[in-house]
């Protein structure tokens, strides 16, 4: 399951609707607590996609480096990507599922019609290697503000 404050889910969504008609994509950041990844922040990155940023997302090297050391640096992991599909359902594509590489790490993708984020849906990366990667749908549970 994905464990994410109300803040941050939010706020990936408000960030698919700032991108469109292009897809945002971004960096989750968090603990892994038993087989949950619990959201603690989000990055926003730049869509490295410069040919087609509508239908594709790729996140560049040193943005994702970036976060990892944000990370590190607060004792967390990476625990998910996130990113958005303008005028298509939160479904992963063939590509989404190809430029995946972080196991046990949730996807997360947002639908966005018509400049409004709809639906939103995450994925878990399993299997073991490239050859029997797949993806997973998984809960998302939108955690309460503290202290609301
Ligand atoms: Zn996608």
């Amino acid at each position: 399951m994905l464990k994410i404050p109300r803040e941050q889910f939010d706020g990936i969504r408000a960030h698919g609707e700032a991108e469109y008609p292009q897809e945002c994509c971004g960096v989750l950041i968090g603990k892994l607590s038993g087989g949950d990844r619990l959201v603690k922040e989000y990055i926003r990155c730049r869509n490295g996609q410069t040919l087609t940023p509508d239908r594709r997302y790729s996140i560049p090297a040193e943005e994702l480096i970036a976060a990892q050391k944000r990370a590190r640096e607060q004792d967390m992991d990476i625990v998910g990507f996130y990113h958005s599909h303008p005028d298509h359902p939160p479904q992963w594509s063939s590509h989404d599922l190809e430029e995946a590489h972080w196991f046990a790490c949730s996807y997360v993708i947002t639908s966005v019609e018509k400049g409004r984020a709809a639906e939103t849906k995450s994925y878990v990366l399993c299997g073991n290697d490239e050859e029997t990667k797949r993806f997973d749908g998984e809960e998302i549970e939108v955690l309460a503000e503290v202290g609301a």
